[in-house]
């Protein structure tokens, strides 16, 4: 009995360092050179698979490496009752909000007009936000979504949060469903998305949206480039409603070198680095999967495939 490894967008052999090191007894394959695919059990993803899962026969579980699942939950060949899990991983929080705070930050305190500053070697402040006039909106608060909320609250910002589920946090007010998310938009300053991307959230910045948003208003996007309409963010700049935005993930990855996103002024961009993986940390939590599955045990983080998250 084996473990799969499909790994499309990343040293495929850091998984498998980490794999061997963690459970040395375990059998690995590699997609594609998989000599007994009967015996996979379980199948850990990095990046999009486009195989037919219905080739394995024995398959139990399916384990996104990351936080995500849209890319596997793309795949319709996977069988309605094959349970799919994905890694819950605080060192991936830490570092996500280590991220959305500093685009905070940067836009509130204008760090990068300092920079166009020293090179003109010009000694002038920028104009600063007011804190009290600055409430940051997170639109998202699962797992990531909390813990940057908890951050940004630690540093005296603002912060609301809009979900689908009412939660309960800390000096953060909580809008749930469609019939609070004008109120959401129309107090949130920032607006960082953290959603996942499902047939609900697909394209859900858009136009619409961006006019419900405070005039001034900047955007994070830390999820998935296919929750924005790029165009619609575009006009919202140039047309003054935005302030800018702040942007990890996008359509397609790497950008195409024509997009306008590259050479927007107003738009700071960086090549979905937000959050990477702690193989050691992933790797533990597919193994633990991979013991349950075993032991016909309740599987550590699984997500409700009907909600697509
Ligand atoms: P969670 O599943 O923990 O949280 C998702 C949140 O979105 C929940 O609060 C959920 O509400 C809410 N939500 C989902 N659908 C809707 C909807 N239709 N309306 C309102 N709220 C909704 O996910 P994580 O926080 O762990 O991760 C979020 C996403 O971040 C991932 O799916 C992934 O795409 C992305 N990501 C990006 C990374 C990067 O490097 N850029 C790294 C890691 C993740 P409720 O709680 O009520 O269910």
């Amino acid at each position: 009995m084996s473990i799969m490894l499909f790994c499309e967008v990343f040293d495929p052999h850091v998984w498998l360092d980490a794999f061997k090191k963690a459970a040395p007894s375990v059998a690995i394959e590699f997609w594609p050179n998989v000599k007994h695919k009967g015996e996979v059990e379980l199948i850990a993803v990095w990046g999009k698979p486009t195989f037919d899962f219905g080739q394995f026969s024995h398959l139990k579980c399916i384990s996104s490496l990351g936080a995500g699942v849209d890319h596997i939950l793309a795949n319709d060949t996977i069988p309605s009752d094959i349970p799919i899990t994905r890694v819950v991983d605080p060192g991936m929080w830490q570092q996500m909000s280590e991220y959305v705070v500093f685009a905070v930050i940067e836009h509130r305190r204008r760090f990068f007009g300092y920079l166009q500053g020293q090179q003109n070697k010009s000694w002038i402040k920028q104009s600063e936000i007011d804190l009290e006039d600055y409430t940051i909106g997170i639109m998202g608060l699962g797992s990531l979504g909390q813990d940057a909320a908890r951050c940004l609250k630690a540093l005296g910002y603002n912060v609301i949060g809009w979900s689908r589920t009412k939660k309960d946090l800390p000096g953060v007010h909580s809008f749930v469903g469609d019939d609070e998310f004008s109120e959401f938009l129309s107090r949130s300053n920032v607006l960082i998305c953290f959603l996942p991307l499902t047939d609900d959230t697909r394209f859900i910045m858009d136009k619409a949206l961006f006019s419900k948003l405070p005039k001034g208003a900047y955007v994070i996007n830390v999820a998935r480039g296919q929750m924005l309409v790029d165009e619609d963010l575009i006009e919202a700049i140039d047309q003054g409603h935005l302030s800018g935005a702040f942007l990890d993930v996008f359509q397609r990855e790497p950008l195409e070198p024509e997009h306008p996103f590259w050479t927007h002024p107003k738009i700071h961009m960086t090549p979905h680095m937000s959050s990477n993986p702690v193989v050691e940390n992933a790797v533990a939590q597919v193994l633990e999967n991979y013991d349950r599955v075993k032991k016909s045990k309740l599987l550590l983080h699984e997500v409700k495939r009907n909600q697509g998250y």
